[in-house]
C-alpha cells in the first residue's frame, strides 16, 4: 500500500500554492499596461489606477499583495515594479524596471545605441562618484572626451541628455546647471551602482535608500536626503549626526516647514558657516 505522498509528487505542491496566488487578473494588466506607458508614477497616480482597474474589472484586493501578484507573472520577462522615494521631491513613487542581472538599461535597450549606452553609463558613474550626487552641464558634456572607442560630438551628447531626461533617467536642471539621476535611474540600477561605486554609494540614515543628493555629515559617512533631514531634524534646535557612534553637529540649516510636495532642493538645507 503505497503511503500518501507516493501518491503525489510533492515538489508541485509549492507551485499549485504560487500559482492559486499569483494569478494574474485584467484588473492586474490594466493596472501594468499604466506603468508600461508611464514607468514611473507616485502614489496618488498609482492609487487612483489601482481604484480605476478595480472599479473596471471588480477584485477584493489590497495594494501590496496586488503587486506582488504582477510582479511574479512579470518577473520571467526581468521585468518588476519598485518602490522608491524621488530625491528631488520626497514623493513616494513606484517604478517599472528592468531587474535584469542588476544591470538594466546598461545591458539591455532598446531604445538606446550600445555607443549611447557607454555615454549614460560614463555619465551615471560621474554622478555616482560626485560628492553632491550631481554634476555640472559642461561637465556632462565633456565626458565625450574620456570615452574610448566611442567617437561623439558635444551636440550629440546634448541631444542624448535630453532623450535620457525625457525617458526619466536623468534630471537635467537648466537653472542649476547641474545634471543628475532621476528615480527611475536609482532605482533600476541600484545594485548596480552599490556594486561598482561602493566607496562612493551611500544609505540615507533616516530611509535606508541610496542618497546620492542629500545632506553629508562633516564627521562621518552619513548622509541623509534632504526632505529626510528636514524631518529628522523638524523642530530640533541643535542637530546631531544620526549615525549610530557619530553624533557631531550636523552641519546645515534645515527649512522651518517642509510639505512633501516643496521639498527643499539642492539650495535649500544650506550648508551651516563654522
Ligand atoms: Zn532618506
Ligand atoms: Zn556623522
Amino acid at each position: 500500500m503505497p503511503k500518501f505522498f507516493d501518491l503525489y509528487d510533492v515538489k508541485l505542491l509549492p507551485v499549485r500554492i504560487s500559482t492559486a496566488i499569483f494569478v494574474m487578473e485584467d484588473s492586474h494588466r490594466l493596472f501594468l499596461q499604466a506603468f508600461m506607458t508611464h514607468y514611473v508614477m507616485y502614489t496618488k497616480e498609482v492609487k487612483e489606477h489601482f481604484a480605476m482597474a478595480l472599479k473596471r474589472f471588480g477584485g477584493d484586493y489590497e495594494l501590496g499583495s496586488f503587486v506582488i501578484t504582477i510582479n511574479e507573472n512579470i518577473k520571467p520577462l526581468n521585468l518588476e515594479i519598485r518602490k522608491g522615494i524621488s530625491e528631488k521631491t520626497g514623493n513616494h513613487c513606484y517604478c517599472l524596471v528592468n531587474a535584469s542581472e542588476n544591470h538594466g538599461i546598461l545591458k539591455q535597450s532598446s531604445d538606446y545605441t550600445v555607443n549611447e549606452l557607454e555615454y549614460f553609463k560614463k555619465l551615471v558613474g560621474e554622478i555616482a562618484k560626485s560628492p553632491e550626487g550631481s554634476i555640472s552641464s559642461v561637465d556632462a558634456l565633456n565626458q565625450v572626451d574620456k570615452l574610448e572607442n566611442v567617437k561623439m560630438s558635444k551636440k550629440m551628447a546634448q541631444d542624448l541628455i535630453d532623450r535620457f531626461q525625457k525617458d526619466l533617467w536623468i534630471i537635467s536642471d537648466v537653472n542649476e546647471g547641474h545634471i543628475s539621476l532621476d528615480t527611475r535611474c536609482i532605482l533600476e540600477l541600484g545594485h548596480y551602482l552599490k556594486d561598482t561605486y561602493e566607496d562612493f554609494i551611500v544609505n540615507c540614515e533616516m530611509c535606508k535608500q541610496i542618497c546620492l543628493q542629500g545632506q553629508s555629515c562633516g564627521s562621518c559617512r552619513a548622509k541623509l536626503h534632504h526632505h529626510c533631514a528636514a524631518r529628522c531634524f523638524r523642530n530640533r534646535d541643535s542637530p546631531k549626526c544620526p549615525a549610530s557612534g557619530c553624533g557631531a553637529p550636523w552641519p546645515y540649516e534645515q527649512p522651518e516647514r517642509v510639505e512633501p510636495s516643496q521639498q527643499p532642493t539642492q539650495n535649500q538645507g544650506r550648508k551651516r558657516r563654522r
